[in-house]
């Protein structure tokens, strides 16, 4: 195990990741590394939402650098495709060491990378009570005894981020020296565009990692990237390095791509850790852009709120569904009216964003919809699809933190009162899942069901660029199948810009199952990764239509708080009070 640690550290400290395509931050992306790489879906996985409420105070000796640190050396900056990796260059016999922090032992440096994003609210892998920052850096170590590997973790913040105030508070703790460090990185590396682009800058270690090191987190974990190796002290500075934004805008201009993965549920039991070593890299496509006021890459969900207030609202959607904190309430069933269940001619068209299905005809007021405990009669308006870069992403909607294939979305409104409900339906892979789950599960979805979205998507496919239309006879409660009475109901908002609230949200609980041709179809030519990630609850309150729901079997999942008061089952909430006592917070 160690040797294989050791091999590991060997490549990132090359930053000669090989070629090799098995993963990347797109259609090879966080969500199926653990398809190659069984560790990346183990329990105590890097990077993680730090609960600031949750952690608990230890006192810490202060980490200690050797003198080497604060002169200049000399470095070799390499684009490995996933990131740009810095490593030391050891022929010049200096020591760059590390103790203290409670660390085991002395490390050794072995390189530092960053973490970027599309735009300057995204990049950082961990974030702090659900907010991400522009970036994240950080710096590797080693013991070479030991091979323990230790990451030193600094959120990097975009001042775009910050306001006048802020600006003047935050870059005064910021000293000089660190800026213009960095600004003299930054020069050099936006323009290792190319996986292999190579360069060598003089830097000195100590002004990169500024001042600011007495405040931290820790916590054990994992590599936020394949093999996704566990056992790593991750340590994580409350501290921000504050950057202009120009010099972050460069670097996603230049050297594109969305390199970080989200966080990680924190799990209680330690696994045995067993290793898998690959050798890999990619080049990453970046992502569609439309010439509008958002999408899904440089203007996405991060900063909507930037141009749609409303998007950095209360009472936004999609949400994770935690099953265990929803109430149970009886609904009368949905009831379509006849137009539902006969063919009809819809136009499908590309409008950027996904494919919209509208109803072509003239009787739009024959399609009502009533019962499920909504006010009045409400008329069908379109359906689309949300779908993502992979058969293990795309559902806006999350059960327990699990994310489906992707959801469609049947967008209803009552025409007196204007209010919008949407009828949401999971779409899964049946690449997801074992042999037996896909006999049980194809023979809960009919067949009807099943050859009504074939022909959808054998048309809808080739709408390929925007404004693409065409029409087709489709029958919508064939495309909705007959899985209509377990669903979960919550108010929440459109998930798109200008994310107006409002909206009754019915997400029903059963998926429908696709091949994953099908799906791959869309991903391939109708490329765009079109979903939002789940909001914040806040204090409302989820409701299910059917009594005995089932728990997750992570405990983060099953602790509920705010508005959401009856949970199913208090016992594992109250295990995950205790595991958060793992959390270390540590204040000067
Ligand atoms: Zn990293
Ligand atoms: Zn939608």
């Amino acid at each position: 195990m160690r040797v294989v640690i050791f091999i590991l550290l060997l490549s990132l400290s090359t930053g000669s990741f090989a070629s090799g395509n098995d993963w990347n931050y797109q259609n090879e992306g966080p969500d199926v590394w653990s398809d190659s790489y069984p560790l990346c879906a183990a329990r105590l996985q890097s990077p993680i939402d730090i609960k600031t409420a949750c952690t608990k105070y230890l006192s810490y000796k202060p980490f200690q650098f050797t003198e080497d640190y604060s002169m200049v050396h000399n470095f070799t900056l390499q684009n490995n495709g996933h990131t740009i990796v810095g490593t030391w260059n050891a022929s010049y016999s200096a020591s760059l060491k590390l103790v203290g922090g409670d660390l085991n032992g002395s490390f050794d440096f072995v390189s530092f990378h960053l973490h970027w994003g599309e735009n300057y609210r995204s990049g950082s892998e961990h974030q702090v009570n659900g907010n991400k920052y522009a970036g994240e850096i950080h710096f590797i170590y080693m013991n070479p005894k030991t091979h323990q590997v230790a990451v030193l973790g600094i959120f990097m913040e975009s001042v775009r981020n910050l306001t006048i105030n802020e600006t003047v508070e935050k870059t005064a703790r910021s000293p000089s020296y660190t800026i213009d460090e960095w600004k003299r990185y930054f020069d050099v590396a936006q323009y290792l565009k190319k996986p292999d682009n190579t360069t060598n800058l003089s830097l000195n270690l100590s002004s990169l990692m500024g001042d600011s090191l007495n405040d931290f987190w820790r916590y054990e974990g994992s590599l936020t990237t394949p093999p996704c190796t566990e056992g790593i002290i991750w340590t994580i500075f409350r501290e921000p390095i504050v950057f202009t934004e120009s010099e972050l805008e460069s670097f996603r201009t230049n050297v594109y791509f969305e390199d970080y993965r989200d966080p990680q549920p924190f799990n209680t039991t330690e696994m045995p850790i067993e290793l898998f070593i690959f050798v890999t890299t990619a080049l990453v496509v970046p992502h569609a852009v439309f010439g509008e006021l958002w999408n899904y890459g440089d203007l996405g969900p991060d900063v909507w709120s930037d141009t749609y207030p409303l998007c950095a609202s209360r009472s936004q959607s999609p949400i994770n569904i935690k099953t265990a904190c929803t109430t149970f309430q009886p609904f009368l069933p949905f009831k379509f009216s006849s137009s539902y269940s006969k063919t009809n001619n819809f136009t499908l068209q590309n409008n950027g964003h996904t494919i919209v299905g509208q109803y072509f005809g003239n009787d739009t007021a024959s399609f009502n919809l009533t019962g499920g405990a909504l006010n009045g009669t409400f008329r069908f308006v379109n359906f689309h699809l949300h779908w993502g870069e992979n058969y293990k992403s795309g559902s806006e909607h999350q059960v327990n933190g699990k994310k489906y294939a992707g959801e469609i979305h049947f967008v209803h409104r009552n025409p007196d009162t204007g209010q919008i409900a949407v009828l949401g339906m999971f779409m899964e892979s049946v690449r997801n899942f074992t042999i037996h789950e896909t006999i049980e599960k194809a023979a809960k979805v009919s067949v009807t069901t099943v050859n009504e979205w074939k022909r959808y998507f054998d048309v809808a496919e080739q709408l390929t660029q925007y404004e693409n239309k065409t029409v087709l006879n489709l029958n919508l409660v064939s495309l909705m199948g007959d899985s209509l009475s377990d669903f979960w109901r919550y108010a929440g908002s459109l998930t798109t810009p200008p994310c107006t609230e409002g909206i009754i949200w019915t997400m029903f609980r059963d998926p429908i199952i696709f091949t994953e041709s099908e799906l791959a179809s869309f991903r391939t030519n109708v490329y765009f990764e079109d979903y939002r990630g789940p909001q914040p609850l806040y204090d409302r309150i989820v409701y299910r239509s059917f009594e005995n729901e089932t728990l997750s079997t992570i405990p983060e999942y099953n602790c509920c708080s705010g508005a959401s008061k009856i949970p199913l089952e208090l016992l594992p909430c109250i295990a995950m009070k205790f595991l958060l006592l793992l959390f270390s917070h540590v204040s000067k």
